[in-house]
């Protein structure tokens, strides 16, 4: 049964009703053309605005879709992995549910994956966010490049396809701090970019603001790489050969120089001194902490995300596809 389905089309969908209806729309439209079977893996990421009683009755009506219900709001991307645990197709196709991505560019990345590629990953030439919106993605993209060696344009892209198994092996991973696009990189994958049109959003509003995603920005780099660990000792280093060679000029200044005051010139570097020390003890110390506290979320062992509910066709009525 699993290798009749070519494409699993998964959605994670937090408050999105506003676009719901022209998305589902679309995928049809644009899959029936491809003359492919295939099945929508909407999750539903503790949506508050109607967004799951608007699927629920859409899944009703068509059985290829399928909702995977979590508990409560876990984030976009555990809500993806949530889907990945449920696809079928031979191919996956992450896609967001704003519409920013045309549902009809997916083909372009099926066709491209069908060349024999791992993963396709979709690129926003001519990006339609915000600059706060795009600042942070961009920091990202560059800090990821650098970090995992590759030079990708749009890791942040969310649509991206994949073939079955590099899902698989994505979904076997047990560790929280994920993202997607580095875990991807870290399998060793044989990529592809496509150029894919970027629009406004639909409906509904974006749920990233400039602060979680500096937040999250942060949060991604510490889950791949020590690197700020490693950066704070050396900015550690650096300052403390500083303070090593003032320390020596002042002394051989005293010994040349018979007229300097030694106090105004003391309090005034002592002081400096001791606030550029103090402020990279803390953030040294918060650095620190935060790799703590991560691996203090991941000794706990929790499940990634929590499904409540699959709501898809009873295994009695199948066999009535439209
Ligand atoms: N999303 C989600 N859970 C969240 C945040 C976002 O499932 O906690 C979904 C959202 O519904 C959308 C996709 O992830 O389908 C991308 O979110 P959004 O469009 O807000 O991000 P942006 O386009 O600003 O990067
Ligand atoms: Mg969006």
């Amino acid at each position: 049964m699993d290798d009749k389905i070519d494409i699993s089309v998964v959605v994670p969908v937090y408050n999105e009703a506003p676009n719901l209806n022209a998305l589902y729309q679309r995928i049809v439209a644009t899959l029936d053309k491809l003359n492919r079977s295939f099945e929508i893996i909407a999750v539903d990421d503790g949506s508050t605005d109607g967004s799951l009683d608007f699927l629920r009755a859409l899944q009703q009506r068509d059985p290829r879709l399928r909702v995977v219900r979590l508990a409560r709001n876990f984030g976009q991307t555990p809500a993806l992995y949530a889907g990945f645990a449920h696809v079928r197709g031979r191919m996956v196709v992450q896609l967001d549910a704003d519409l920013q991505n045309p549902p009809e560019e997916m083909v372009k990345l099926i066709e491209k994956l069908e060349e024999g590629y791992d993963v396709v990953q979709g690129w926003r030439e001519d990006r339609r966010d915000t600059l706060a919106r795009r600042l942070p993605s961009r920091m990202l993209n560059r800090a990821i490049s650098l970090l995992m060696g590759a030079k990708i344009r749009d890791l942040g892209c969310g649509l991206k396809a994949f073939r079955r198994d590099v899902v698989e092996r994505m979904s076997g991973f047990t560790h929280h701090a994920r993202y997607l696009p580095a875990e991807m990189l870290w399998l060793g994958v044989r990529m592809a970019e496509v150029k894919v049109e970027h629009r406004e959003r639909a409906g509904g509003e974006s749920k990233y603001g400039l602060f979680s995603l500096l937040r999250l920005n942060f949060d991604i780099i510490s889950s791949i790489s020590t690197a700020p660990i490693k950066i704070i000792g050396l900015v550690g280093g650096l300052l403390s050969l500083v303070g090593f060679f003032m320390g020596i000029l002042i002394f051989v200044r005293r010994i040349i120089d018979v007229n300097y005051d030694p106090l105004a010139g003391s309090i005034a570097s002592v002081t400096a001194l001791f606030f550029i020390l103090a402020g990279v003890q803390m953030i040294a110390t918060g650095i620190m902490c935060e790799y703590i506290g991560r691996i203090f979320v991941e000794v706990q062992n929790k499940p990634y995300y929590i499904v409540k509910e699959v709501i898809e066709e009873s295994p009695t009525s199948s066999g009535n596809l439209p």
